[in-house]
């Protein structure tokens, strides 16, 4: 083993303990929530260490790092097939790309952005260059400030009408992440109550993503069943990411 996966394998260990932790003091099982390893900035050499260390759900946020780097991973190890996320802002006219690479799309804020998901879905399916549908999550704006993204709370509901009459996206659930300068239990609060609301109407929509390396505990207090961790696992970014 490299030092590189040595130390990423420590840290995986860390971070396995703090959702196990987490679990059992919130009386829920550990199965209940997955590990998403971000891999944004990072080099496909360390997201395909992962894949050796049984981490499968891989997410990005930046399409463009996010598919070259996918298809870096597969070239590494052929015989793996990890799931990718895409966690980070989208324009629309990405959403053809996005397509052929993320197995689910979390950060779904719009009607339009919704449909265009759904066009480049079946576009992609026609042309062979995807299995099925894409899963998606809506992604919940906790404080309603438009310029971070997000949809705000009280629109969850239309805009998870809007995605069931998409044939080709198939409705998960919601994803945050906590505003600055909120308190992550007052944002969590706040966002497991938005997303009852949305299951009440979309029984299928049972995840909750949040929670990330510095509030993932607070995050499994309120129901998280997805963490989304990358700083705790590969280290401190060393680049700018939006
Ligand atoms: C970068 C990122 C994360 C991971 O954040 P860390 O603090 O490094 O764990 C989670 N979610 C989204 C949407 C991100 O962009």
């Amino acid at each position: 083993m490299t030092d590189r996966a040595a130390e990423i394998a420590a840290n995986l260990a860390d971070v396995r303990a703090r959702i196990a932790a987490a679990c059992a003091s919130a009386g829920r099982s550990v199965d209940e929530v997955r590990l998403l390893a971000v891999t944004k900035t990072f080099p496909a050499e360390d997201a395909a260490v992962l894949t050796d260390l049984g981490v499968l759900d891989l997410a990005e946020n930046r399409e463009q790092e996010a598919g070259p780097k996918a298809e870096a991973v597969a070239g590494l190890r052929p015989a793996v097939a990890p799931r990718w996320h895409m966690v980070g802002r989208l324009q629309r006219n990405k959403a053809r790309s996005v397509v052929r690479w993320a197995a689910e799309v979390q950060s779904v804020d719009s009607a339009r952005l919704a449909e265009a998901l759904g066009r480049a879905t079946a576009a992609a399916i026609a042309a062979g260059e995807r299995a099925g549908a894409l899963d998606v999550l809506l992604q919940a704006s906790v404080d309603g400030d438009p310029a971070r993204g997000g949809c705000p709370l009280e629109d969850l509901p239309a805009l998870a009408d809007e995605v069931i009459r998409s044939g080709d996206l198939r409705l998960r659930g919601i994803m945050a992440v906590a505003p600055l300068g909120m308190e992550p239990r007052a944002a969590f609060d706040r966002l497991s109550g938005a997303a009852r609301r949305v299951r009440a109407g979309h029984p299928t929509a049972v995840e909750l993503s949040c929670g990330m390396s510095n509030d993932l505990e607070v995050a499994i207090d309120y129901g998280s069943t997805c963490v989304r961790v990358g700083t705790a696992l590969l280290g401190s970014r060393k680049l700018a990411s939006p």
